[in-house]
């Protein structure tokens, strides 16, 4: 149990990546708030939770997280229910491919209000309450590109380069006063927003990969509950490859 009682959030918590992580923090012991982007979504996957363990500690709810004001009503919420917010992980995100020629405005200022804005609005929210402990853990979800980059999407690898920029510079702004910044870089993951690939994008991608495997959520999830827990309290500022690479 590497995070019994704390009290966690994860943004984008119904599926993929997000519903492993509230799954290992219900496992550490963590009682945990998921962000859905519906009502509907966030009860679904609360419901599954209950159903596989009914003294799991969960609960649902569905800010509109481009929003600062919806999400700093919702989080208070949170904070006024169970006193505290020991960890947000700020994990939802959606991805793109078309090529640049025929990206839009639109295009571009979606993916980066979910990537960029709402990780600020979600942090910002929490911020204070952290402050006022004098410890908390905000973990982000970043990728494999902002290292590498990728030859289409432009605003994804643009906003995930910006989310460790914030991690950065938020860890060393925050760092006095008791609170961990860090991210998380997957690589290829096995969740909705890669089964949509075709097996020839793959492939060449797993060919690459010295383990020759694509990771699974659980795989990034077991990197938030350590980054989250006190094994890490002397870790701030990293950006840790989840990826199956080995390289410098
Ligand atoms: P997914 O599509 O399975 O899940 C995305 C999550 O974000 C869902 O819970 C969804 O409800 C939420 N979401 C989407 N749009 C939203 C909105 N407008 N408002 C609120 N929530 C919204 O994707 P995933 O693969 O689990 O991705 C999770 C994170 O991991 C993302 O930040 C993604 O960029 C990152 N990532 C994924 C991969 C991968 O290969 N799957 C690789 C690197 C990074």
């Amino acid at each position: 149990m590497m995070l019994k009682d704390k009290v966690a959030i994860v943004t984008g918590g119904t599926r993929g990546i997000g519903f492993a992580i509230v799954k290992k923090f219900l496992e550490h012991g963590a009682k945990v708030v998921l962000c859905g982007s519906k009502p509907e979504s966030a009860k679904k996957a609360v419901d599954a939770l209950k159903k596989e363990n009914a003294s799991w500690q969960v609960e649902g709810i569905s800010p509109d997280l481009t929003n600062y004001d919806d999400v700093k009503a919702a989080f208070n919420a949170v904070a006024e229910k169970y006193g505290r917010i020991d960890i947000l992980a700020n994990n939802a995100g959606i991805s793109s491919k078309e090529p640049f020629t025929s990206y839009t405005e639109e295009m571009f200022k979606n993916v980066m209000d979910l990537n960029v804005t709402a990780v600020f609005n979600c942090s910002r929210a929490v911020v204070d309450k952290m402050k006022e402990q004098k410890s908390g853990s905000i973990i982000n979800t970043s990728s494999m590109v902002s290292k590498y980059a990728q030859p289409s999407g432009i605003a994804y690898p643009t906003s995930k380069f910006a989310v460790n920029g914030f991690t950065l510079s938020l860890a060393r702004e925050l760092g006095p006063d008791g609170i961990r910044v860090n991210a998380v870089a997957p690589g290829v993951t096995n969740t909705d927003m890669v089964k949509v690939l075709p097996k020839e994008l793959i492939d060449p991608i797993v060919a690459q990969i010295p383990l020759r495997r694509v990771g699974e959520p659980e795989d990034i999830a077991n990197a938030f509950v350590f980054l989250a827990s006190e094994m890490a309290s002397y870790i701030s500022g990293v950006v840790l490859s989840v990826d199956g690479l080995a390289r410098t």
